[in-house]
């Protein structure tokens, strides 16, 4: 058991801001064990070059309403008509253990999070332009074009969230957007509430 827990980490943005990518730079350069990405449950198929347990859990419609009534689920929601989850389990070891893990969720996942661990840190990610979001959104080419307008379709109403949210990053150049979240994670492991937690001998023996 660590001697404090990990820090939960939400991440949302439309589909092609980059959250993804961002959150596989952070945790390529702390390749150390202090971070982690939730891997999510999800009834949509897999894209060529995903792979089941690696990228989600890949699971049927019947296999995922039967989690979601035993209460495996930490939030759950439907999005683009998929059901997509995070999974308690991994959820509550995982900080248990000391370990920041990433969130990549949707803003109705966002709020459920938030009202189970009010200590959360969440931030937004956005494109700098819908022509640059659609672009991405080709040029990653896993999508058709079908499924590309429907993600377009719901950019906006995603957007419309990004209040609701700690930070706020606009994703232009990659590596400054990278950067920036990078001294966001580092920040927020140094909050008073954590490590009031990680230091309590410290603090208690120069407090007296
Ligand atoms: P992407 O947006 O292009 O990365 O496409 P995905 O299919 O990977 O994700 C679709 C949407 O589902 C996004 O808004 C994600 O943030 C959201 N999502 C992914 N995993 C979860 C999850 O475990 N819970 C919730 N609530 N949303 C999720
Ligand atoms: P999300 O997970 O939000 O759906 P991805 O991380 O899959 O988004 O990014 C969508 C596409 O855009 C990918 O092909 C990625 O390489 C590209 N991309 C991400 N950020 C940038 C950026 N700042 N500049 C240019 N391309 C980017
Ligand atoms: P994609 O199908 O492109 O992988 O994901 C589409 C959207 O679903 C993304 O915005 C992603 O953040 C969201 N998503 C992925 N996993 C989860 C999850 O476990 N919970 C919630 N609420 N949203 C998720």
């Amino acid at each position: 058991m660590a001697n404090h827990t990990g820090n939960l980490f939400i991440i949302a943005a439309p589909s092609g801001a980059g959250k993804s990518s961002l959150i596989g730079a952070l945790l390529n350069k702390y390749n150390d064990g202090s971070m982690q990405v939730s891997v999510s449950c999800t009834t949509r198929a897999p894209r060529p070059g995903e792979h089941d347990g690696v990228h989600y859990h890949f699971l049927s419609v019947e296999g995922f309403e039967e989690r979601i009534e035993k209460g495996e689920f930490y939030e759950w929601a439907k999005v683009f008509d998929n059901y997509y989850g995070t999974s308690k389990k991994v959820i509550e070891e995982g900080l248990a253990a000391g370990i920041d893990i990433f969130l990549d969720i949707d803003w109705q996942g966002a709020q459920q999070v938030r009202e189970h661990h009010p200590d959360t840190c969440s931030i937004f990610i956005m494109p700098p332009c819908l022509a640059t979001l659609e672009q991405r959104l080709r040029r990653r080419g896993q999508d058709s074009d079908e499924v590309i307008s429907k993600r377009m379709a719901k950019a906006q109403a995603e957007m419309s969230h990004y209040h609701e949210f700690d930070y706020l990053l606009v994703n232009d150049n990659f590596d400054d957007s990278l950067a920036q979240l990078e001294h966001i994670v580092l920040a927020q492991r140094n909050a008073i509430a954590v490590q009031q937690e990680r230091h309590k001998a410290v603090i208690n023996e120069l407090l007296g």
